[in-house]
């Protein structure tokens, strides 16, 4: 059975002039499940190219193409990128967007987008997706306080008064659209993501808040490794040959429920592992989090990091190992009339609604090469902004994305050259990507 577990060089790779080694089969997966599961090595793939400290470079290969990683990962919450369209964000460089299980399922509903062929097709992206599993929405209707601490909020969810139920099987709740009833569970979840027909699932899990006590939290975590399991066994029966699932580490801000979740998760026989809950109310929280959850993962797993996506949070977890984050905020930050630049001392964003853009004839950032900044000023985007015009969402939405675009770009480039740790130190002085 072990021989599935091997690590072998491809020899296609070097043809194809790829560095480092291709894994066939994956070496996380119990040798049960890699028998009754991996019988197509192209499903996912994870090579690490190349390494500075503990932050890695390399490429997933997906049946949707590669993605060169670190990568940040744009919401399609509701099968689009926010004011953009798919050739608009292929063309800003990235190679996979997040698809919400959630807001999916309540409209239009996964059987339509099956037979309308799969999400792809239905939102005309032919790169990587990832789906949520909907367990983060689902929770903060009941806990409605995961989103008001430093993490980025995945879409948005109503209030607490729709969910019924919460026990051992799911989460019962009430569509906030016509008020029907559903069951968002383990099956459910994956059910739905096999219709999305997502490259990489993620497993349902509870989001828990950073208000919840360690008791609480405790539970929960295993309540959520228990689940795990039941993700992989719908799966393994049902699922899609060619879509990965990630687990997800819980455990909030205690470090020995980190520890224990990391090995759980680790153990569960799963393609990459995410890192979700609370991560804390302040960064310095949240970077103890990491620095307790990463060490304890397998080297070779991808890590994707939930909801989080500011610069200097790119920054930081890419340096502890992180390689996949996805986070609302360049697309919240465009509806809201802000701009990402390289100004840590406010929070690394500008406010174009503020006064003193109203004549401020330069562009947002200073270098930026994106659509907005090549032929727009602060004034225009100020005045566009003040008055809700779209186009003045869309100009900082192409600005935001390509923003974001440019730092990890450029810590590909820094961890290749091995100069990882002078452009993380450039990031959070306040230096543009393009310049670190
Ligand atoms: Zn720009």
């Amino acid at each position: 059975m072990l021989r599935f577990e091997a690590t072998l060089t491809w020899p296609l790779g070097r043809k194809q002039g790829l560095t480092g080694e291709f894994r066939v089969g994956n070496p996380l997966r119990s040798p049960d499940y890699a028998e009754r599961v991996r019988s197509d090595p192209a499903r996912l793939r994870f090579e690490i190219t190349a390494r500075d400290g503990r932050a890695r470079a390399g490429r997933l290969h997906t049946p949707h193409g590669e993605v060169a990683t670190p990568a940040f990962i744009p919401l399609a919450t509701r099968g689009s990128v926010r004011a953009l369209d798919a050739t608009e964000v292929a063309g800003l460089g990235y190679e996979m967007v997040l698809g919400n299980t959630y807001h999916l399922l309540l409209s239009p509903g996964p059987d339509r987008i099956e037979k309308l062929g799969g999400l792809h097709r239905f939102m005309g992206w032919d790169r990587a997706i990832i789906t949520d599993s909907g367990g983060f929405q689902v929770f903060s209707l009941a806990h409605g306080a995961v989103a008001d601490e430093i993490k980025g909020r995945r879409g948005q969810a109503p209030g607490k008064e729709h969910v019924l139920e919460i026990s051992e099987q799911g989460v019962r709740f009430r569509s906030y659209l016509d008020g029907g009833e559903h069951m968002l569970s383990p099956e459910r979840s994956m059910e739905v993501q096999a219709a999305l027909g997502s490259d990489i699932a993620l497993a349902f899990d509870e989001c828990t808040p950073y208000h919840a006590d360690r008791d609480y939290t405790a539970r929960s975590t295993e309540r959520t490794h228990r689940w795990l399991d039941r993700c992989l066994a719908w799966h393994t029966e049902r699922g899609p040959e060619r879509q990965a699932v990630f687990g997800i580490v819980q455990g909030g801000v205690y470090e020995d429920l980190r520890h224990g979740s990391a090995e759980a998760v680790s153990a569960a026989g799963v393609d990459g592992i995410a890192i979700g809950g609370t991560l804390g109310r302040e960064k310095p929280e949240m970077y103890a989090v990491l620095d307790a959850t990463l060490p304890r993962l397998p080297d070779e797993a991808p890590r994707h990091l939930l909801g989080i996506g500011e610069p200097d949070d790119l920054v930081e977890g890419i340096a502890r190992g992180v390689e996949l984050f996805d986070c609302a905020i360049p697309t919240r930050h465009a509806r809201h009339g802000m701009a990402l630049a390289p100004d840590p001392g406010s929070s690394f964003r500008i406010n174009l609604r503020n006064a003193a853009m109203a004549e401020d004839e330069r562009p947002l950032v200073e270098g930026c090469g994106c659509a907005a900044c090549a032929r727009h000023t602060r004034a225009y985007i100020h005045y566009l902004s003040r008055a809700e015009e779209m186009t003045g969402v869309r100009l900082l939405a192409l600005h935001n994305l390509a923003y974001a675009e440019a730092i990890v770009a450029g810590a590909r480039e820094a961890i290749a050259a091995a100069r990882y740790g002078a452009y993380r130190e450039g990031i959070i002085g306040g230096a543009a990507p393009w310049g670190a």
